[in-house]
Formats: structure tokens, C-alpha cells, sequence
């Protein structure tokens, strides 16, 4: 890292870190993570220093709590509330909107933070009338009927919505298919409408992880957002016109970085949270 990216790092007022290939990778054979080196450290230097932080996947298929204890389990010291989800991001944002009857598309992990949120949720296919938006998450169980249902209620006038659009996501024995775009690309397909993204690499998500790290203002400017996803992190940072870092450690391979996009290029490259540590600590 460069003294200037050194300095960003020192001063950042809070972070946002991707989880899996960033400070932990899954475990096939527990279900639960393990820490990536120098990430339970470096984590809790950042929490010793005061500086709030967020850990935010972009996976729905479990609620945000169970993936922090799974972080816990692994050593992190984590609270529920540090942990984020599309969904955390989804609730807050319908909350703002006024949004108060969502049909989910997806299991309970998708559903949980709009329910603790208070908001309504309706069935994948439960008839209903009056529905303000569709959220598509994760959802292997996807049938006819849900498809019927969802895009009824968007030709109605229900808002599409969904917490990732990305087609795919890496796995321990390759691509594992993205279950929100390829229903996202069926309601599409039916109702001309596009799915609004509430997760990464949304300026949405982003708001709402600065919001409740309580950050505000110019000092937005400085949070610095660490992951191994061009098309998420980086595409994150880039949105919110803040610092995002690239680790190596998950699906950026260093030497592919030069062909990305300028909007999904990283600031900083590492190939360990060392770097990090180092630069909080000095
Ligand atoms: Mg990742």
C-alpha cells in the first residue's frame, strides 16, 4: 500500500468488510467459516481503536445472526448487530420508503430482517392483493406458482426488488448458480421490469451499513470497504465515491486486476489483511 493508502486506512471512520473470501472462507465439512489469517486480529484492533465496522455478505440463505455466530464459532469477536445481509439493507430501506407489504421470494433467511423490521411479508405464492413490492433472495425452492404469483402482483404495480444480481457466486467445487438473478431474469422476462438491487453493490447497501455504523456526512467519504468481489465490493466503493480495497484471498486473482473495469477496479490490492493491521496500528 502507498503512505497516501496507508493514511486512508488510519483515518477511515469505519469499514465495511466483505465476509466470505475476505476474512473468512466456508467450511464444507463443519457448514460453519473459518477466519482468514490476521482477520479475528485485525478485527479487533479496529473495535479496541473505536472505529465502528460492518461485516456484510451479500448471501441471504441463512438470517444475518446465524452468520454471526458462525463468525463467532470461527473466533471473531462479532455482535448480531455488526453482521449484515442484502436483507438488513432491504428493510431499512423499505422502512424509509414507506414500504410496508413485501412478497419474499426466498427462504427465512431472506425474510427475517424485514420481519424484525416490522414489515409484512406475503407468502412466495399466497394470493394476496394490495402488495408494494417483490424481494427476490435466496430461494432453491422456487416453483411455478411462485413465478405466477410474483409477477401478478408486479403487473398490479408492485415494485421489483431482489438482494443480489449477480449470476453467479464461487463454491468449493466451482459456480454455484445465483438464485435471485435467474428468477429476477424470469419476472423480467414477464413484466418488462427490472429487479432494484438493496444489496451490494448497491449505493442502498452502502447507506445503509453507514447509517448504522452511524456515520454521516463527509465522513461517509472515508469509510473504507474491503473484499475479494470486483462486481460487489469494488463496484460498492466506487458508487459511494469511497476507498475499496482488493484482497487476493477469494475470487480477485492479482493478475486479472488491470483488465477490470474502472468502476470494479480496487484502489489497493493485498494479498493479506496484514497490511491493514500494520497501518492501524502504527
Ligand atoms: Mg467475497
Amino acid at each position: 500500500m502507498t503512505p497516501e493508502m496507508i493514511e486512508t486506512v488510519r483515518s477511515a471512520s469505519g469499514f465495511i468488510f466483505d465476509m466470505d473470501g475476505t476474512i473468512a472462507l466456508g467450511d464444507a465439512a463443519s457448514g460453519g467459516h473459518q477466519a482468514l489469517p490476521g482477520a479475528v486480529d485485525l478485527l479487533a484492533l479496529i473495535k479496541r481503536r473505536g472505529v465502528p465496522l460492518r461485516v456484510f455478505t451479500n448471501g441471504t440463505a441463512k438470517p444475518p445472526a446465524t452468520y454471526a455466530a458462525s463468525l463467532r464459532k470461527a473466533g471473531f469477536d462479532l455482535d448480531d448487530a455488526e453482521m449484515m445481509t442484502p436483507s438488513t439493507s432491504a428493510a431499512a430501506w423499505f422502512v424509509k420508503q414507506g414500504i410496508g407489504r413485501v412478497r419474499v421470494l426466498g427462504n427465512a433467511g431472506v425474510a427475517a430482517p424485514l420481519i424484525d423490521a416490522g414489515i409484512s411479508c406475503i407468502g412466495s405464492a399466497e394470493p394476496a392483493q394490495a402488495v408494494e413490492a417483490v424481494y427476490t433472495g435466496w430461494f432453491r425452492e422456487f416453483t411455478f406458482p411462485d413465478l405466477e404469483a410474483a409477477c401478478q402482483s408486479v403487473w398490479d404495480g408492485a415494485l421489483l426488488t431482489t438482494a443480489s444480481h449477480v449470476p453467479f457466486f464461487a463454491t468449493a467445487t466451482g459456480r454455484g448458480i445465483g438464485a435471485s438473478f435467474a428468477i429476477n431474469a424470469m419476472i423480467t422476462a414477464m413484466t418488462g421490469k427490472r429487479a432494484k438491487v438493496l444489496g451490494k453493490p448497491s449505493r442502498i447497501a452502502f447507506d445503509a451499513a453507514a447509517d448504522a455504523m452511524g456515520i454521516n456526512g463527509a465522513d461517509r467519504r472515508r469509510i473504507v470497504i474491503v473484499g475479494d468481489d470486483p462486481a460487489l465490493e469494488m463496484r460498492m466503493a466506487h458508487n459511494a465515491r469511497t476507498t475499496g480495497i482488493g484482497m487476493t484471498t477469494g475470487i480477485m486473482k492479482p493478475d486479472a486486476v488491470a483488465a477490470l473495469k474502472p468502476a470494479e477496479r480496487p484502489h489497493a490490492i493485498i494479498a493479506s489483511l496484514r497490511p491493514l493491521y500494520e497501518a492501524i496500528k502504527a
